[in-house]
C-alpha cells in the first residue's frame, strides 16, 4: 500500500506518532497509522454519542462513574415480525438433524438444508423487509443464533458469515440505493449466499500487508491475487472481496463463477476446523468484477467496511459459543448420572459438580455479554470495545468448557469417534483465532481504550519533547519540567482530579446481596484503572508498543471488570435462582482471577449447590437442547 505523504503525517494517529518518536521503523509506524486511520474513520460513521469515547466501557473506565443504564439490557419484546421466520428456520434445522440429513456426502451442510433455510427466510434475517428480509433487531438475531447453535453450530456460523462479515452487512451499511436494490433481494432470498474474503497468505493479523489488487479496465475491475481461509467460498457464492485499489483497501462484491476457470480457482487444503462447511483459498488471475460492485463508504476505505462487519461477527461468535456450551452441558448431565465410580454416580462428586457449575457460569457470562452488546448495536453504538470483550470471552469460555470441563468429565470416551468432544475439538478451538486472535484483539482493546487519554495528555508531551530536542525525558529534571510546564500542568490537573476525586459507586435497588457485592467490587476496580493505565503510559512512554505483555495483562483485567458489571446486572434481571447462582459463580471466579485469592470453602459449596440445582433440572437455559446417546453404555449394577 502507499507510502506516507505529508498530509498523512499531519493526520498521524497517537500510536503512529508514538512509534515514530519511539524510534520504530518508518514502515511499522506507517502501517500502524493506516489501521488506526481506518479505525478512526469507522468512528466517523457514528454520531458522537455512539462513538468509542462515549461507549459504556470507555465511560466506565474514564468518567469516574459507570453508566449502569447502558449496562442493563432491557427484556426483548414478547414478539417481533421476524419470529415466524426464526421459528421456521429452527424447525428446518431440528428436522434435518433428527432425520440425519444435515450433511451431504462430503459431510458438509447439504444444499437441501441451505435451500430449506432459504425458504424459511433464514438468510435475510438482518435485511430490511423492503428488500425481502426479516429486519430482525440484532438482539433478537443473536439470541436466535444461540438457539440455532444448540441444533447445529455450523448452521449458526453460516448465518453470521453471510449476515455479519459476508456481503449482507457491507451492502446494507455501505451500498448505494442502487446497489441495495440490486444485491440485497438476492442475499435475502438465499439465491446468493456469501462470505468475506479478507485474509491472504501474507496478511492475517497484519491487514496492512494485503497484496490482492484490483485495477479498473473499462467497466470492470480486474483482480489479481490470492485469499486464504475463506469460509463459505465455493464456486457460485458471492463474496465481499477486499482488494488494494489505487493503493488503498477497497471492497468489491464479487459473484464467484459457477465453475472454476482460468480467472478463478480454489486452493484446496485439509482443514480440521469448520469441517461441515467449505473453507478454501481463492486464486484470482485477471478475475473480472463489474465496476458497479465497488462499495464506497462515505468515509474511509475497505478496512472501514471490514471492521464494521467484524464487530457484529464477534458478537455472533459469542452467541454461537453460548449455544455450543449449552450442548456440552446438556451432554454432561445424563453422563454424570450414568457413570458410577466406587459405587456412586460421578454426579455426586465435588470435582464434577464444580465443572458443571463452572460451565453454567460460562453460559451465563456469554448470554449476558451477547444481550448487552447486541442491545448497544441496536441502539446505534459502534460497540467496538464491547464486541471485543464478547468475542474474547466467548471463544476462551468455549475452549475452557470443551477441554477443562467437558473432555475431562467424559474421560476416555471423549476420544471415541462419534463423541461430541472428539468429533468437534477443532470446532471448539478455532473461534480463538478467527475474527481476530484473542490476545491480539486484547491489545487492540487496550489501544482503543487509551487513545483519548493518550491524545489529550501524552501526545502533547511527546511532541513538546521533540520540539525541545530532549533526548531522555525526565520530569524530575528541572530544565525538562520548565520546558514542558504547560503540557505537564494539564496532566497534573487531570492526575490530581483522579487521585482525590474518587469513583462514584452506584447501587441497584432490590439486587441480590451477592450480585450487589460483585457490582460494588467491579466499580471499585474500574475506579482504579485510570491512574494505573496512565501510570503504565508514563512509565513506558514511547516504548509502550514493546510492552505487549503489560498491555495484554491490563487489558484483560479491564475486560474482567466489565464482565463482572455486565454479568451481575444480567443476573439481577433474570430473577431466576439458577441464573442468579450461575452469575454469582462467574463473578466469584472473575474476582479471584483479578485478586489472585484462593477459592474459599464457601465458593466450593456454592458451586456444588448450583450443580445440584442443574442436575435436578433447574437450568432453564437447557430447555429443548438435544443430547446424544451415551457411548459404550454398559449395565450399571
Ligand atoms: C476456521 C477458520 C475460518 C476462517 N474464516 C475466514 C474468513 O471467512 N474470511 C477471512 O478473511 N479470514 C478467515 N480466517 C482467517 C482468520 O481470520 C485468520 O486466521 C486470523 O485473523 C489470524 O491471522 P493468521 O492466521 O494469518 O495469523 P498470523 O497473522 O500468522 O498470526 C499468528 C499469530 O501470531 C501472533 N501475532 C501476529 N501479529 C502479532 C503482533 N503484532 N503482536 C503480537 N503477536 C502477534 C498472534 O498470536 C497470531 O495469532 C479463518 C481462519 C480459520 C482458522
Amino acid at each position: 500500500m502507499s507510502s506516507t505523504t505529508q498530509p498523512d503525517r499531519e493526520q498521524a494517529s497517537f500510536a503512529e506518532t508514538a512509534l515514530r518518536l519511539g524510534g520504530k521503523s518508518e514502515e511499522e509506524a506507517r502501517r500502524t497509522g493506516t489501521l488506526d486511520r481506518a479505525d478512526e474513520l469507522v468512528e466517523k460513521l457514528f454520531a458522537p454519542q455512539y462513538q468509542t469515547a462515549n461507549s459504556p466501557v470507555h465511560k466506565a473506565v474514564w468518567d469516574g462513574k459507570a453508566p449502569l443504564d447502558l449496562f442493563t439490557p432491557p427484556r426483548l419484546p414478547e414478539s417481533a415480525p421476524c419470529d415466524a421466520a426464526m421459528q421456521k428456520s429452527l424447525d428446518v434445522v431440528r428436522r434435518h438433524r433428527e432425520a440425519g440429513t444435515l450433511f451431504d456426502d462430503q459431510r458438509k451442510i447439504s444444499n437441501t438444508v441451505l435451500h430449506d433455510l432459504a425458504e424459511a427466510g433464514y438468510w435475510g434475517m438482518l435485511i430490511d423487509p423492503q428488500y425481502g428480509g426479516q429486519g430482525a433487531p440484532f438482539a433478537r438475531f443473536s439470541r436466535f443464533l444461540t438457539r440455532i447453535a444448540t441444533f447445529d453450530p455450523t448452521v449458526a456460523g453460516l448465518a453470521s458469515v453471510h449476515g455479519c462479515i459476508g456481503a449482507v452487512d457491507p451492502v446494507r451499511t455501505f451500498g448505494t440505493p442502487e446497489q441495495k436494490a440490486r444485491l440485497l433481494p438476492k442475499l435475502a432470498s438465499g439465491q446468493s449466499l456469501s462470505g468475506f474474503a479478507l485474509t491472504e497468505p501474507c496478511a492475517g493479523s497484519d491487514l496492512t500487508a494485503l497484496r490482492t489488487t484490483a485495477t479498473l479496465d473499462g467497466d470492470h475491475y480486474e483482480v489479481n491475487g490470492e485469499k486464504l481461509f475463506i469460509t463459505n467460498a465455493v464456486p457460485g457464492r458471492t463474496i465481499g472481496l477486499v482488494v488494494v485499489l489505487d493503493g488503498k483497501p477497497a471492497v468489491l462484491i464479487a459473484d464467484l463463477p459457477p465453475e472454476e476457470n482460468e480467472q478463478f480457482h480454489l486452493r484446496r487444503y485439509g482443514l480440521y476446523a469448520l469441517k461441515h462447511t467449505h473453507n478454501n483459498g481463492l486464486v484470482f488471475n485477471r478475475f473480472r468484477v463489474p465496476r458497479e460492485n465497488l462499495l464506497r463508504p462515505p468515509v474511509g476505505d475497505g478496512l472501514t467496511i471490514a471492521y464494521h462487519g467484524l464487530n457484529l461477527g464477534r458478537l455472533a461468535l459469542c452467541a454461537t459459543a453460548a449455544g455450543s456450551m449449552r450442548v456440552m452441558l446438556a451432554n454432561m448431565l445424563p453422563w454424570v448420572e450414568f457413570r458410577r465410580t466406587y459405587g456412586q454416580p460421578i454426579a455426586t462428586r465435588e470435582l464434577v459438580k464444580r465443572r458443571i457449575a463452572r460451565l453454567a457460569a460460562l453460559i451465563a457470562g456469554a448470554d449476558a455479554l451477547v444481550a448487552w452488546g447486541s442491545k448497544l448495536i441496536d441502539l446505534g453504538y459502534r460497540g467496538e470495545l464491547e464486541c471485543i470483550v464478547a468475542k474474547i470471552f466467548g471463544s476462551e469460555a468455549q475452549k475452557e468448557a470443551a477441554i477443562e470441563l467437558f473432555m475431562k468429565t467424559h474421560g476416555g470416551r471423549s476420544f471415541l469417534h462419534g463423541h461430541l468432544f472428539g468429533d468437534n475439538v477443532h470446532e471448539f478451538l478455532a473461534p480463538c483465532i478467527y475474527e481476530g486472535e484473542g490476545e491480539v484483539l486484547g491489545l487492540a482493546f487496550f489501544k482503543s481504550l487509551v487513545k483519548e487519554h493518550g491524545k489529550a495528555f501524552f501526545e502533547p508531551i511527546g511532541k513538546a519533547v521533540q520540539r525541545e530536542g530532549i533526548k531522555d525525558f525526565n520530569p524530575a529534571n528541572p530544565r525538562h519540567a520548565w520546558a514542558l510546564r504547560k503540557e505537564l500542568a494539564a496532566y497534573s490537573r487531570w492526575w490530581a482530579g483522579q487521585r482525590f476525586g474518587g469513583y462514584q459507586k452506584q447501587q441497584v435497588s432490590g439486587m441480590d446481596a451477592r450480585l450487589a457485592d460483585h457490582l460494588a467490587f467491579a466499580q471499585e476496580l474500574l475506579g482504579s484503572f485510570p491512574l494505573e493505565i496512565s501510570g503504565v503510559l508514563r512509565k513506558h512512554q514511547l516504548k509502550l508498543a514493546d510492552r505487549q505483555c503489560r498491555m495484554a495483562e491490563l487489558s484483560q483485567r479491564v475486560q474482567d471488570a466489565i464482565i463482572l458489571v455486565v454479568t451481575a446486572l444480567w443476573g439481577h434481571e433474570q430473577r431466576d435462582p439458577v441464573a442468579v447462582a450461575a452469575a454469582d459463580l462467574l463473578c466469584q471466579d472473575l474476582r479471584r482471577k483479578v485478586t489472585g485469592q484462593r477459592p474459599t470453602d464457601r465458593y466450593f459449596r456454592d458451586a456444588a449447590a448450583l450443580a445440584d440445582m442443574i442436575i435436578g433440572g433447574g437450568f432453564q437455559s437447557l430447555a429443548g437442547v438435544p443430547h446424544q446417546e451415551i457411548l459404550m453404555k454398559y449395565e450399571n449394577r
